[in-house]
This record gives C-alpha cells, sequence and structure tokens, in this order.
C-alpha cells in the first residue's frame, strides 16, 4: 500500500512541487489550497483548508482519512511572508502572520496527531525557514514566526516519541516561488525615518526569491527525509552560503554576526 501524505498549501511553489514529486513516486497525495476551485491544472488532487481556520482544518485530515484510512505523512508547508519596520508594520498583520505561519501548522499537527497515534505511526515535517535561524532586518516577524515553529517542532517530537511518530522540520533557503506576490509587505511610506533603507532591502529581497533554487531541491529533499528512518530533527535545503549563515550564527561572537548581516543588508 502506498504512504498518504497531506502537503498544506500544494497549489504552489515548495508544496506543488513536493506533492507532484511524490506523487510521480507513487505516494497518495493530498494538497491543500484555501481556494482549490481557483486552482487550475492541478496535478495533485486539492482539498480546501484553511490554516486560519480550525474548522477546515478539521474537515479537510478528516476528509482523507475517511478517503485513505491512514495519515502516514504531513507536510505543514502552507506560510506567508511578512516584510517591514517593526515600528511600522500594524500589530494585526503581525498577529496574521502567526496564525498562518506558526498556530495555523500547530492546529494542522494537532488534527493529525490522534491518527497517527492509533496507528503507531506517522511522519510530521514542518517547513519553517533559515530566516528562523536569526532575527533580519525588515523580516523580524517572519523571522520569529518561523524560529517559533521551530522550538515547537523539537518540543513536540520529544512528546510524541513515544507513539512511534516521528517530526522534523526543513528550513529552506530562498527558492523561486510566489512568496513575494503573497506576503503582506508593510508600504514604503514616504518620509518615514525608515523611507529610504527598507526600500532599499525591500527591492533586495525581491531579487533574492526571483533568483532563489529550484522547488524541486525541496522536493528531493522530502523524499530522502520519508525514506529514512530516524530522521534528524533540523534539516537546511538551499544555496552553500544561506546554510552557512546558521553555522556563522552558531560560531562566530554576536557583534561580528550582526555586522556581517548589516553589511549584507548595506544597514
Ligand atoms: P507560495 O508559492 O506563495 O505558496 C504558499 C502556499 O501556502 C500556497 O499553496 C497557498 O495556498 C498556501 N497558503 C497561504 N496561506 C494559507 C492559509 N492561510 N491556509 C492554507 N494555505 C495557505 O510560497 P512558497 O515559497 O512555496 O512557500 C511554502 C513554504 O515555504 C512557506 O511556509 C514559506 O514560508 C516557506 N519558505 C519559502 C521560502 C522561499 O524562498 N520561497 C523560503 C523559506 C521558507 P492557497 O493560496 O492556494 O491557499
Amino acid at each position: 500500500m502506498s504512504k498518504v501524505v497531506i502537503i498544506t498549501g500544494g497549489s504552489s511553489g515548495i508544496g506543488k512541487s513536493i506533492g507532484e514529486f511524490l506523487q510521480d513516486k507513487g505516494y497518495t497525495v493530498y494538497g491543500t489550497s484555501r481556494n482549490p476551485e481557483k486552482v487550475q491544472n492541478s496535478k495533485i488532487p486539492l482539498v480546501a483548508l484553511d490554516v486560519r481556520d480550525s474548522e477546515s482544518i478539521y474537515k479537510a485530515i478528516g476528509e482523507v482519512i475517511a478517503k485513505s484510512g491512514r495519515i502516514d505523512v504531513l507536510i505543514n508547508n502552507a506560510g506567508v511572508g511578512i516584510t517591514g519596520p517593526i515600528e511600522e508594520i500594524p500589530t494585526d498583520e503581525m498577529r496574521n502572520n502567526f496564525e498562518t505561519n506558526f498556530f495555523g501548522p500547530i492546529e494542522v499537527m494537532k488534527a493529525v496527531l490522534p491518527q497517527m497515534r492509533s496507528q503507531k505511526s506517522g511522519l510530521i515535517i514542518n517547513i519553517t525557514s533559515i530566516a528562523g535561524y536569526m532575527g533580519l532586518p525588515y523580516r523580524g516577524i517572519y523571522s520569529a514566526s518561523k524560529g517559533a515553529l521551530e522550538l515547537v517542532t523539537e518540543a513536540l517530537r520529544m512528546e510524541t516519541k513515544q507513539f512511534g511518530i516521528e517530526i522534523t522540520n526543513i528550513a529552506p533557503g530562498d527558492f523561486a516561488t510566489n512568496i513575494a506576490a503573497g506576503r503582506y509587505h508593510a508600504p514604503v511610506i514616504k518620509g518615514s525615518a525608515y523611507e529610504k533603507v527598507y526600500g532599499n532591502t525591500l527591492a533586495e529581497m525581491n531579487t533574492h526569491v526571483d533568483s532563489g533554487s529550484n522547488p524541486i531541491e525541496m522536493a528531493q529533499a522530502v523524499y530522502v527525509i520519508i525514506n529514512t528512518p530516524k530522521p534528524k530533527i533540523h534539516y537546511k535545503v538551499g544555496a552553500f552560503m544561506q546554510k552557512f549563515s546558521v553555522i556563522l550564527k552558531r560560531t562566530l561572537p554576536d557583534k561580528v554576526y550582526e555586522k556581517m548581516l548589516m553589511n549584507h543588508y548595506k544597514l
């Protein structure tokens, strides 16, 4: 019997790429979208799910279990970006981001765990971000939401090991997807104290995503992890320098690392 995989945010970018790759490898794949009816030519079946809407999460997970009888792998991939000077981002937008990037994935895990516990097996892969390993300027809320999900991954992993469930995360570097189009970005306010620097950083960030790696690399990494009996706690996938930045953060003195980041972002 083929393994049953559910991927939140299967309509675009990384999630779509993982879904198509695993389906080609013979897995039974379900993706999700907030509006499956609007997604054209999806190669994988999409069920309706909004990670900010608990009812839709339980309904979607229930649908998959009713159709396939089990869930072997959850890929908690749905997520959105947020940029802006922290002083200028409306607090409601910060909360919105945490609803999608932090509380949403937790609720999805809560919805699949009873099934995985009863199967005495299951694998959850949370898609975080290399940005979650450091507070990036003008992306502080995004960094925080992804960093927070990494910590929950570490904790839940220990809590659920007794049930035969494995939990891990993959932190991607920059990948060429639609993330820049879907994210909230605080407007560059004319006359604001942050106008020039934030404006330049925003332009630079968009270039990074556009010239990012091919999401197929994420799909290949997920495939390897699914076929690893004891996955590691954290994985990082992306360009060498992006992965290396995490090692530098761990090894360099804080202020040297801060200087390096500030030079990189021309601050
Ligand atoms: P993307 O192309 O914009 O895809 C985002 C996906 O998330 C879409 O399928 C979207 O589906 C879904 N989504 C958004 N809000 C949702 C919500 N409230 N409920 C359910 N689904 C929702 O972006 P991507 O780059 O593939 O991002 C995938 C994941 O990778 C995200 O968690 C992102 O933070 C992470 N990541 C991306 C990069 C990068 O450089 N691309 C780097 C680090 C981490 P619908 O719009 O159809 O609902």
